[in-house]
């Protein structure tokens, strides 16, 4: 352990209306206006990520046992490619779009649409990806020329503490504080007004922070879990689903929003699946996963025992690992056949190491099964052949789909929720899109009264001239 981490300080509670009204007076004195300086904040934002590489390792060790290939693409090297792509388009992004398809009358008002920052907004990070879910939406924040109060996850508190630092070391301190805290210090950032709230984390507390943005009518992106399924219809590849299922389970020990809930698999190919899954287990730890370098840890105790008391609870079979150590929180990748989708290793979303599985008839019980437990996921993951994969395409509802995969998404395509499992998207020309004010805007020359005198009173006779 080279590497010293910085110790979480949360932020005073009678300290957050100040910084709050600092970023809210910046805005106002139009200092971010300017897209010279927020490319500016983002290129200090680059180099602070890349001169702090090992301490955002070392953090993401210390809170998650996250190991480095993770923590290097999934969290600084996955925002560093952000701020280079956003930094790459903005010019592009922020010039005023022409109003398509005008008709002639309209033309000479030069309508167009401006990008407006909205204003002063607030991001809550999560604690699973602490670097990405956090500086990932104030990335796009500050590209579309808003200040932005950091609230990271108290949970990944390395992590938050590492994050303040580069923030400090970085970004224009009136314009970008960040706050530290837990739930008090959340409420009472709630409790402010702001032009738009960015909430990545579970449904319960969703809801309550669109109950705060109410009184003020604050817009809220709300990024949350899902109770995601995967169906595995009589054509899939065993080999591959159950590869590539259990990378969206071991990857950061199961502890991603996007990753698959449960499995409905068809009863002809369950046996072949769990035999691959032993394969695949084997090959990805040969020593077992508790041995290797490359498997997380569960966040924290509260996260354990939940997880424990989920596993003691199913009526399921474990037909694959089980294993649990709740002195180093370790939970084994373990795979379950399940009896009923009503199984609560089915109906909640376990953020944990499980793939349970559940064998069907067919593609079309699979179908309403997976309809049944939430009809709007976060993910959706079909297996099987071309057909197969459209007409779960379009029998069903998620916030986006990887057909034959995991947890995988494009990173320039929109990422978000659909009902249940939030509201919003970001990332790619997205990020940008979400914290902009498409402005409409027309100019109706001194000359045009000629023609515009048309709509003033008295109208008698007037109809027939449009
Ligand atoms: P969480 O909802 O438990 O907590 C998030 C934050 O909310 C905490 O850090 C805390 O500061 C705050 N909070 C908690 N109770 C509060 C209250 N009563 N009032 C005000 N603030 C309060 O989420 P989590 O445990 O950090 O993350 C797990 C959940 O997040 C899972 O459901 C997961 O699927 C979801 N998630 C979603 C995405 C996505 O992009 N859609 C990504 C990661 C995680």
């Amino acid at each position: 352990m080279g590497v010293q981490l910085p110790e979480l300080q949360f932020t005073p509670l009678e300290d957050i209306p100040g910084r709050a009204s600092i970023a809210r007076k910046a805005f106002l004195e139009h200092k971010t206006r300017d897209v010279e300086f927020r490319l500016v904040q983002l290129r200090k934002l680059y180099w602070a990520i890349k001169d702090h590489e090992e301490e955002i390792v070392e953090a993401c060790a210390q809170d998650l046992h996250k190991p480095r290939f993770e923590a290097e693409i999934a969290e600084s090297g996955w925002l560093l490619n952000d701020i280079v792509f956003t930094s790459r388009n903005l010019h592009k992004w922020v010039k005023d779009e022409k109003a398509p398809d005008i008709d002639l009358s309209f033309k000479f008002m030069n309508p167009k649409i401006r990008k407006d920052p909205l204003g002063t907004v607030l991001v809550i990070g999560a604690f699973n990806f602490p670097f990405q879910l956090t500086l990932g939406p104030v990335i796009g924040a500050i590209a579309a020329g808003n200040t932005v109060i950091i609230k990271p996850s108290e949970n990944a508190p390395r992590s938050a503490a590492v994050m303040q630092k580069i923030c400090e070391a970085a970004l224009d301190p009136s314009c970008y504080p960040v706050i530290q805290g837990g739930v008090p210090e959340t409420q009472a950032l709630l409790a402010e007004r702001w032009d738009k709230i960015f909430f990545t984390g579970g449904a319960t507390v969703g809801r309550i922070i669109a109950k705060a943005a109410a009184p003020h009518l604050t817009p809220v992106v709300l990024e949350l879990g899902g109770i995601n399924p995967a169906i595995v219809t009589k054509n899939a590849d065993p080999r591959l689903v159950a590869r590539r299922m259990l990378w969206g389970k071991l990857m950061n020990a199961g502890q991603v929003c996007t990753s698959q809930n449960y499995l409905l698999v068809d009863k002809s190919l369950v046996s072949r699946v769990v035999e691959e899954f032993k394969k695949a287990y084997k090959e990805f730890y040969p020593k077992g996963a508790k041995e290797s370098p490359d498997y997380s840890r569960i966040v924290n105790i509260a996260a354990f025992q939940r997880l424990k008391g989920m596993l003691d609870n199913t009526k399921g079979k474990i037909l694959m690992g089980g294993t649990m150590d709740e002195k180093e929180l370790f939970i084994e990748p373990t795979v379950v056949q399940v009896e009923s989708v009503d199984d609560s290793l089915c109906t909640q979303e376990s953020f944990g190491p499980f793939i349970p599985i559940l064998p069907v008839e067919n593609l079309d019980e699979a179908i309403n099964l997976a309809n049944g437990v939430q009809s709007t996921p976060l993910g959706l993951y079909p297996f099987g052949n071309k057909a197969d994969v459209a007409k779960i395409l379009s029998s069903t509802r998620s916030g986006g789909v990887s057909c034959n995969d995991a947890a995988l998404h494009v990173p320039t395509l929109p990422f978000g929720g659909v009902g249940e499992s939030g509201y919003g998207a970001y990332r790619g020309r997205s990020s940008f899109d979400v914290w902009v004010h498409r402005r409409p805007i027309t100019s109706s020359p001194g000359w045009l009264e000629a023609i515009l005198s048309i709509r003033y009173p008295p109208y008698a006779g007037k109809l027939s001239k449009f």
